[in-house]
């Protein structure tokens, strides 16, 4: 009671407006800034903390015309890979999370799948990137079949020894299903018949200025960390 009776006597002479006002709110109105100083600092925190973690977004996805793609064309959700035949990481990527996105996204009609080709690792890069383009201008549905089958015939170790010849190619080529003309991709690996579309490729690499493979972009997003099922997952759920 005695605190209440206090507490009136400070509000009357706040409202006469006497020269006692001023010291008597200083305390509360100090605390008030203090803890909205702490309040404002620590979301400050927060934000720039998330920040530092969440995927980029960009202004646009990239344009997958005369891409190869997989799924619903109805998926409102359109994922891209970045990727290279000669990447162990892309290797990896491929047997850790592109089995569980196939499963519970592209075959389920929620997302699309593209491939784009990176050349980082030169000549092979390129024999890999011209020869998938050619088969997929033979044949989509034979597209998916030999891409995992090449990074399947990726060596586990010393990958980065000579491996992705022509000879290689033509192998691989011979196990998949539906099976395409080997003629045909011999001689587009001859005389590089598909460099355009590679070259097409070449140029998105350098708009969405793509640094590493796998990069995986989500519609505009392009994600941190490629192996985050998770990070996956939630944006793919966003864009429903
Ligand atoms: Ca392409």
């Amino acid at each position: 009671m005695g605190e209440a009776r206090k507490g009136q006597a400070v509000k009357g002479q706040a409202v006469k407006g006497s020269s006692k006002r001023p010291p008597v709110k200083k305390g509360p109105r100090n605390l008030i800034i203090f803890t909205a100083i702490i309040v404002v600092l620590f979301v400050l925190m927060v934000v720039l903390n998330q920040a530092a973690k969440e995927p980029v977004t960009l202004d646009k996805a990239p344009d997958i015309t005369n891409q190869p793609v997989e799924g619903s064309q109805e998926a409102k959700v359109n994922i891209v890979e970045f990727g290279d035949y000669k990447c162990p990481t892309c290797k990896a990527w491929g047997e850790q999370i592109y089995p569980k996105l196939k499963k519970d996204y592209i075959d389920t009609g929620k997302v699309k799948f593209s491939y784009i080709n990176v050349l980082f690792h030169g000549e092979e890069s390129k024999l890999g990137a011209i020869a998938g383009e050619s088969i997929w201008a033979q044949n989509p549905e034979a597209f998916w079949p030999f891409h995992e089958a090449l990074f399947k015939a990726q060596p586990a170790v010393n990958h980065d020894d000579l491996w992705l010849t022509p000879e290689k190619v033509l192998e691989v080529a011979g196990t998949i299903s539906p099976a395409i003309d080997a003629d045909k991709l011999k001689s587009d690996m001859d005389s590089q018949a598909t460099l355009p579309q590679v070259e097409l490729d070449e140029k998105l690499v350098e708009e969405f200025k793509i640094t590493g493979t796998p990069t995986i972009m989500i519609n505009k997003v392009k994600l941190d960390d490629p192996f985050d099922y998770d990070a996956i997952v939630k944006l793919i759920e966003e864009g429903q």
